[in-house]
């Protein structure tokens, strides 16, 4: 049987290091705190919660539940934790972050097959036979381990910050005011184009540009060796990011930053920051009309904000171009006046922050594995998936996958219909070139059929529908025995 190392003591490494001890694996987990710390960690605890103390919605038949649901089901043993550290909090899944750590750190003492290493890894032997790899350590991975990965998988994928367009809910888009076309008539009309009049652009771009930003924190002002480095640019897509209930809303709160306190490569400039730079700056740049004849005037509008519809993702647009840094209540405002989203319900705003993530669609099969060294798995926010309970979730199974594979057996990956199967399919078959980490939403199930659609009128009771699928084909998944004979 083979060793596993784990790297990362954060949410990933802990939950996979315990799954694959649990399977009868001998495994080393390395944690760098406190000989090293990020710019984030304030203590040297395992399972550090680095903000919010929230695990989102345990509201039935809610997506963040039905994910907890599975992981339960599958027994994670971080969110058994979780439970027993849970604090008031509604409908969500809050803990006391320190007894949260303290448990974590209990359940890590008492399992012998865990030897703990507290030091930096800086370097990954992707040819040793005797032993697997998972890397957890985080969106704010030690840049010397950073640059192994990049040794690992080749500069231009791995990416150093976010830069997020916000998502709309397709079903809020007011269609009357809104118009398909593809720019010159080029290839076939997919973008939802939102025209504006003058009057409107100036109302919009005055509302833009006087709006109330997220104030910076240290860990988003870019790293230098990002400069260096292609990044995986989202500037023009628009996907996956957190949504309204995580941490940058929490962290929203607090005096309006300069905007020069940011730092930005040109390229995934905010969008308030190009509405700056002059009055015409979007309308010749993201908000360029030219080619967009609006069907109802024949004629091109003053400006235009296209909306595209997401790859993989149901039922939702972007806004292309919109990356921002404005606080959510802030978007949620502006954004609604621009034409046709008078009344949108945004599932996602727009982001900008230091993440450090690889392009998992290029790199990663379905059991969390690199392509090029099956070995080395990745697991966490690393792997691009996002959130606390995501990334718990990626440790859990990267912890069973390794298990399986020390044990010389072929992990089957967790099943499509699922919840972590569908996160785990939306890393590895989302668009490479535009790919952005996510958290889990209905808009990654798999969507029900046109004709249950038409007849279920109400969502809730499709999500219910997708909900019951979903557990169904995790339940088998669990029964399959080849998972359980690693042990
Ligand atoms: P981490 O929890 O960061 O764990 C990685 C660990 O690896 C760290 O302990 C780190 O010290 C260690 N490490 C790094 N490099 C090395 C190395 N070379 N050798 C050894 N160890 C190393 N998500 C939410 O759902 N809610 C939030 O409120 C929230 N707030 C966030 C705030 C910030 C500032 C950031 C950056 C992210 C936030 N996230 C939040 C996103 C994400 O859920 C968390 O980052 C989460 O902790 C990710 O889990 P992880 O295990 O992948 O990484």
């Amino acid at each position: 049987t083979k060793r596993i190392k784990v790297i990362g003591g954060g949410l990933a490494g802990p939950e996979a290091a315990l799954q694959a001890a649990r399977y009868g694996c001998e495994v080393d987990l390395y944690e760098m705190r406190p000989t090293r710390s990020t710019e984030a960690h304030q203590t040297s605890d395992f399972a550090e919660l680095v903000c919010s103390n929230s695990l989102k919605s345990e509201s039935e038949n809610t997506a963040p539940w039905l994910l907890k649901q599975e992981m339960r089901r599958a027994g994670s043993i971080l969110l058994a934790e979780a439970d027993a550290s849970a604090v008031p909090a509604g409908h969500a899944l809050a803990v006391d972050r320190i007894e949260f750590s303290r448990r974590v750190a209990e359940r890590i003492a008492a399992e012998p097959r865990i030897t703990v290493h507290r030091e930096e890894v800086t370097h990954i032997d992707e040819n040793d036979p005797n032993t697997i790899t998972i890397l957890a350590s985080g969106p704010l991975t030690s840049s010397a381990l950073a640059a192994e990965l990049q040794r690992l998988t080749g500069s231009d994928y791995l990416a150093f910050y976010d830069s997020i367009s916000p998502i709309v809910d397709a079903g809020t888009i007011n269609m009357d005011r809104v118009y398909f076309a593809a720019r010159w008539d080029k290839g076939t009309a997919d973008y939802i184009n939102c025209p504006f009049t003058k009057e409107e652009y100036d109302v919009f771009l005055d509302a833009l540009t006087t709006a109330e930003a997220v104030e910076a924190k240290p860990w988003e002002q870019i790293p230098e060796a990002a400069f260096e480095t292609r990044h995986l640019d989202r500037s023009e897509t628009g996907a996956p990011g957190l949504d309204s209930e995580t941490w940058v809303s929490s962290e929203s709160k607090g005096s309006q930053p300069t905007p020069e306190k940011l730092q930005y490569f040109e390229g995934c400039l905010p969008i308030e920051e190009t509405a700056r730079r002059g009055r015409d700056t979007l309308r010749f740049g993201p908000m360029k009309p030219a080619g967009l004849t609006n069907p109802k005037t024949g004629r091109w509008p003053y400006a235009v904000v296209q909306l595209r519809q997401e790859n993989l993702r149901a039922d939702s647009y972007n806004l292309v171009g919109f990356q921002n840094h404005l606080k959510f209540g802030e978007q949620n405002r502006v954004l609604k006046l621009i034409p046709g989203l008078e009344n949108a319900t945004f599932l996602r705003y727009g982001q900008i922050h230091r993440n450090t993530y690889i392009n998992a669609p290029t790199l990663l099969t379905e059991t969390l594995q690199l392509k090029a060294h099956p070995s080395i798995m990745i697991a966490g926010q690393l792997s691009g998936v996002e959130g606390y309970t995501e990334s718990i979730a990626s440790g859990m199974l990267a912890g069973r996958y390794a298990a399986a594979l020390a044990h010389g057996k072929t992990p089957t990956p967790a099943p499509r219909a699922s919840a972590n199967g569908s996160l785990t399919h939306y890393i590895t078959h989302a668009e490479g070139k535009k790919f952005q980490p996510a958290n889990i939403t209905f808009d990654l199930l798999v969507p029900l059929e046109e004709e249950l659609r038409k007849k279920v009128r109400d969502k809730k009771e499709r999500h219910k529908i997708q909900c019951g699928r979903a557990l169904e084909a995790w339940n088998e998944w669990l029964a399959k025995p080849h998972l359980h004979s690693a042990c």
